[in-house]
């Protein structure tokens, strides 16, 4: 804490700061339900920020930039308040006195409700305490390859080897061997397309993102589950789509509740998205439990959208089942990528997978081909390893299998995060991740970003809030299993000193 207010050349004569600390007096008198500790929690994710400047430690100008136009953009979101004194104080602000200073270029309105929390504001914290040189674990994102999962070598040596002739764009839809080695990939499922089903994208999320836009007009809903991976929710809202969340139930395994779904379809239901392996959750649904889905989407002339970018990433007795081989009549998308099963995330390498009822998606389908070639292509280079990737050994299975690094690092965290009291987990049967419950009764979390971010504050290792996830209610939080047993088990540690202090303080 003491670090960020570190002074930097500036004292509380410098006037920048003189002014900026009048703005602040400013605006707690304009706005008295806002307490000191409440502006420094929102506008700088910080509750002693206030305290700290008044006792004469001066933020960065860049912190003091944010703040001010935070500030402002508060004021601009509540204007019944009298705002008496503009935020930004008058004289002398050096910042002022750049060209273009005084304009304020906002984000598009569409953006508004967009929210992609598991790289948000708490991230941009442990950001800035690395910069100040703590050492922070991070538990965030499920990307393998700066946990030493290695890609397999073979995959690395043949993107090199075809280097010279990736240079150029190639067909926007992909590289023909990648493109057929995915399509035998899906016949081995027993699911027949043809090439010009596959479409490569940047990863799959581009391909999310693409799929919505290409489908929804303003209003027009998509059932997501509930958790989600944020994605899906955001790529719905950007597209003008409602994203209506089904309720993915903890108390059965968070299998989706079929009963919840089908209340929530209406006249403007355009499809279901169904994550499976799930990611936050990590529970993988048993056939019949899609079956259900199916029958639900084929009853109201639903589109079927499955993300299944875990589909090799199983534990214990789990078996995978696409839900396009189920909805041979149905339309249905399905979303794979190399990103990780064979840990090449950065190569941005996914795939969909247009299969079933494609003579009335033509529509749909020009626009999908449309938006595929307005991006030219996706990354060439990573296209090769798509058909080696696909084919031969299949490295990630020693990664599961018992004794396996993933296999063991799930138990670990399980067994670890389990014994704390108060927590419960349902054990994941696929995926990266853990998405623990925090019982209400002993935690009583208002706000679980404020939580996350006191834990990371306090311990320096960071996770992802339940509520990121697009789950309702601030009792849940993610944890990316993806560490070496030490640092997981560090990690872990550190929650369970943190929560047992969180106990005693509300007990
Ligand atoms: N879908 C799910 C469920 C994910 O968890 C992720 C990444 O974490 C993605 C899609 C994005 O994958 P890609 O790296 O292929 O863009």
């Amino acid at each position: 804490m003491q670090a960020r207010h570190d002074q930097i050349g500036k004292t509380l004569q410098d006037p920048i700061i003189m002014n900026f600390s009048q703005a602040v007096d400013q605006f707690l008198l304009d706005y008295p339900d806002i307490s000191a500790t409440q502006f420094g929690t929102r506008f700088r994710k910080d509750p002693n920020f206030v305290s700290e400047l008044k006792k004469g430690r001066s933020p960065r100008l860049a912190t003091v930039e944010q703040v001010l136009m935070a500030m402002d953009d508060y004021r601009r979101e509540h204007p019944r308040q009298p705002a008496s004194l503009p935020s930004h104080p008058k004289e002398p602000l050096h910042l002022k006195e750049q060209p273009g200073a005084d304009m304020d270029i906002r984000k598009s309105a569409k953006l508004k409700n967009v929210c992609y929390d598991i790289r948000g504001p708490v991230l941009k914290e442990a950001t800035a305490m690395e910069e100040m040189g703590h050492r922070i674990i991070k538990l965030n994102i499920g990307n393998p390859a700066p946990f030493g999962f290695e890609a397999p070598q073979e995959i690395l040596a043949d993107v090199i080897t075809n280097l010279p002739s990736a240079i150029g764009y190639c067909d926007s839809k992909g590289l023909f061997a990648a493109r057929k080695a995915i399509v035998q990939y899906y016949q081995q499922k027993r699911l027949f397309v043809d090439v010009g089903d596959i479409y490569i994208g940047n990863g799959v999320s581009e391909l999310i993102v693409m799929a919505m836009q290409a489908l929804l007009d303003d209003g027009d809903e998509m059932l997501i589950p509930s958790p989600d991976y944020p994605l899906w929710t955001a790529a719905v809202t950007l597209s003008g789509g409602t994203p209506v969340h089904y309720l993915c139930d903890e108390e059965a395994g968070w299998f989706p509740d079929i009963a919840d779904m089908e209340r929530k379809i209406t006249s403007k239901t355009r499809g279901i998205v169904i994550i499976n392996p799930n990611n936050p959750t990590g529970a993988v649904y048993s056939k019949e439990l899609l079956e259900q889905v199916v029958r639900l989407a084929r009853k109201h002339n639903l589109i079927l959208f499955a993300d299944e970018i875990y589909d090799k990433i199983l534990y214990d007795e789990a078996r995978h089942t696409s839900i396009a081989t189920l909805a041979p009549d149905l339309l249905c998308l399905t979303f794979n990528g190399l990103s990780k099963a064979y840990r090449v995330a950065g190569f941005r390498s996914g795939w969909l997978m247009v299969s079933g009822n494609k003579k009335a998606a033509k529509d749909y389908i020009e626009g999908l081909d449309m938006l595929a070639s307005m991006r030219l292509c996706a990354n060439v280079p990573a296209q090769h390893a798509i058909q080696t990737a696909l084919g031969g050994y299949q490295s990630i299975n020693d990664l599961i299998l018992p004794g396996g690094r993933l296999h063991e690092q799930r138990n670990l965290a399980w067994d670890m995060l389990t014994a704390i009291p108060g927590v419960s987990c349902v054990k994941p049967d696929g995926a990266l991740y853990l998405f623990p419950r925090l019982d209400p009764k002993i935690y009583p979390i208002q706000d679980d970003q404020e939580f996350i971010l006191e834990f990371l504050q306090a311990e320096k290792v960071l996770l992802v809030q339940g509520t990121g996830f697009n789950w309702a209610q601030p009792d849940h939080f993610r944890v990316v299993f993806l560490p070496g047993r030490d640092e997981l088990a560090e990690a872990i540690t550190r929650l369970a000193r943190f929560l047992d202090g969180y106990r005693h303080r509300y007990a």
